[in-house]
């Protein structure tokens, strides 16, 4: 059976870029192209979730941190599963420095432009990481 891409947004809940990446991967799993990916509560993997655990270390990992402290990314590693690809959210915005995000709770217009960005950038990414598979 063919890997899936499990896309796995960091918790930062209070900061504005890592609410950008779970929109962003929402977008992925549940509108773009839901057959190919999946995702996971990054706190299941910080318990060891049996059914979590086989899922992150069967598929491919892509990691979707708020900053560069990297939290998603530290965590898969932590269970011993390096990760195929890692984005950070805050370099979205680097690209696209006049989109800022207006709050954490309504992230306003421009937030969620660069959520929409940032879920090109990941719908790329995933492609580059599915031709591991051919
Ligand atoms: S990567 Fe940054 S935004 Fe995400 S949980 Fe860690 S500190 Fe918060």
């Amino acid at each position: 059976m063919a890997k899936k891409v499990v896309i796995i947004p960091c918790s930062g809940i209070g900061k504005p870029y890592g609410e950008i990446g779970r929109q962003a991967v929402y977008t992925i799993t549940d509108d773009l192209r839901p057959e190919d990916v999946t995702t996971v509560c990054l706190a299941k993997l910080m318990i060891d979730d049996p059914e979590t655990m086989a899922l992150v270390k069967d598929n491919y990992v892509i990691t979707v941190d708020g900053c560069g402290l990297a939290c998603a990314r530290k965590n898969v590693e932590a269970v011993g599963k390096q990760v195929d690809s890692e984005i950070k959210a805050i370099d979205t915005f680097k690209d696209h420095r006049d989109l800022k995000p207006e709050g954490v709770v309504d992230l306003g217009e421009p937030g969620f432009k660069l959520a929409k960005y940032l879920a090109e950038r990941i719908d790329h990414e995933v492609d580059c990481v599915m031709k591991k598979e051919v």
